[in-house]
């Protein structure tokens, strides 16, 4: 718990709202942030006797007199005001490290991080306790920041925590009971510096394991093997010989959880996701008619290879986050044969030829965006028809015209959304609901 102390809140955001909240009354906080505020957000906080202040970087605001800054993950740990932070020796953490202090002693924490995979995997672990019965909260790098539930967590609950590498950068005390790596490899280095840097923040959430703490980690991926050498977690492996997936299905201590044809997201990357995540659920003895139930119905994680639902045989994903060719590519190697690929949105100069390998598998395009005339073009280099539609309506009417029963209509632009909304996540939305309005 934190009294008495002053306090600069770097970064407003959702997790600096929520972690002033928790601390108001207790202490004196100000939260910054180089752009301004809702103005009612910023009276709710002045009632809470939390001051915002507008500042391009902050450091004016800071001197010695503060004991804590509390900096929001994604600002970068050379920003003057953290390199100021330094120079006077003030504590540095984040609202993760915070909130931690406010959970029930015994709070039962599944942490999950990874390059990839995380909200995915967090997702099915989450849901498939709250289903089997149990006291379950979600949070962390999903969107909920633990601040903002900490106070609801009752005692003996267990806690799904999607985190970061950003989040992991300023953690200190906090400490996982379960801990899951789905996989590693080189992102993120703008922040990090090198893939070294970020491998060891990777780490971090093993911190304070002891062999009663479990760690799960992927026995396909190199560098999470390398990593985890030296830690003093109790391991389990996934993806060996004996806690698999094969064409059939998923396997834990070579016992079928769950057949392929009874999950109803694609991928062997989601099947490596659902996995991971029944090695965790293996700790907690949930009924496999549960499992099947639960997994036969999920659509996957929003706008993420998303399944859409509806009447018609044509089958519909909605993949709108995949904001650059690396990410349709991923959604493309999904996919079976005749896809009615959607594809652009804001001309950024990505390069479309990223897509050639799979590309294949595309039956036709349906250029949107400010980028269409050059899908087109790429579509007429690979020997693809393509329709240069502009907008995702355009698009889905012409797809209503050429798309047959058990062909594949998949949403994934390899392009930013900010030409034609305001969010990926307005586009898929959009899309769903022209599924919904076109085809059932
Ligand atoms: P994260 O939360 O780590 O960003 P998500 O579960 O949201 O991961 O998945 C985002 C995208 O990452 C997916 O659409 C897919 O392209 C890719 N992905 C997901 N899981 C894996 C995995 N296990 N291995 C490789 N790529 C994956």
């Amino acid at each position: 718990m934190i009294n008495d102390k002053k306090i600069l809140v770097l970064g407003m955001a959702r997790s600096g709202e929520s972690v002033a909240k928790l601390l108001a009354g207790k202490n004196e906080i100000i939260v910054t942030d180089k752009n301004n505020q809702d103005e009612k957000l910023i009276e709710e906080l002045n009632k809470l006797n939390v001051k915002f202040i507008r500042s391009d970087e902050g450091t004016e605001l800071l001197d010695k007199t503060f004991d804590l800054v509390i900096k929001n993950p994604g600002i970068e740990p050379s920003h003057p005001c953290i390199l100021k932070a330094k120079s006077l020796n003030i504590e540095v953490v984040n609202e993760m490290e915070v909130a931690y202090h406010y959970l029930p002693e015994n709070t039962k924490i599944i942490g999950i991080t990874g390059s990839n995979g995380k909200t995915t995997t967090t997702t099915i672990i989450y849901n498939l306790l709250k289903l089997s019965g149990y006291n379950v909260y979600l949070g962390g790098n999903i969107g909920i920041p633990l601040s903002e539930i900490v106070k609801e967590v009752k005692e003996n609950s267990i806690l799904v925590l999607e985190i970061s590498d950003h989040q992991l950068y300023n953690l200190k005390d906090f400490k996982t009971d379960i801990s899951i790596l789905t996989n590693l490899c080189p992102t993120h280095l703008d922040f990090h510096g090198t893939y070294e840097n970020y491998k060891n923040v990777k780490k971090k959430i093993f911190n304070h394991h002891t062999n009663n703490d479990l760690a799960i980690i992927n026995y396909q991926n190199k560098d999470s093997l390398d990593l985890v050498k030296d830690i003093k977690s109790n391991i389990v492996y996934f993806n060996n010989d004996i806690n698999y997936y094969d064409n059939l299905g998923i396997y834990l201590n070579k016992e079928l959880i769950i057949k392929l044809e009874d999950i109803k997201i694609v991928g062997s990357h989601n099947y490596e996701n659902i996995l991971a995540s029944l090695m965790v659920l293996k700790e907690f003895k949930i009924d496999k008619d549960i499992i099947k139930n639960y997994l036969s119905n999920f659509n996957g994680v929003e706008h993420r290879i998303e399944v859409v639902d509806s009447k018609s045989k044509i089958k519909f994903y909605n993949d709108s986050k995949a904001t650059n060719p690396t990410s349709t590519l991923t959604a493309l190697k999904t996919m079976g044969e005749n896809v009615h690929l959607i594809l652009g949105g804001m001309e950024r100069s990505q390069d479309f030829h990223e897509l050639d390998k799979e590309i294949n598998k595309v039956k036709c395009i349906y250029g949107i965006g400010s980028v269409t005339e050059r899908v087109k073009e790429y579509a007429e280099s690979m020997g693809i028809k393509c329709y240069s539609c502009k907008t995702l309506e355009l698009a889905m009417q012409k797809i209503k015209e050429n798309a047959l029963d058990n062909e594949i209509v998949l949403l994934s632009p390899a392009s930013a959304s900010w030409d034609q909304y305001d969010k990926f996540e307005t586009r898929g939305e959009e899309f769903k609901k022209l599924v919904e309005k076109l085809f059932n």
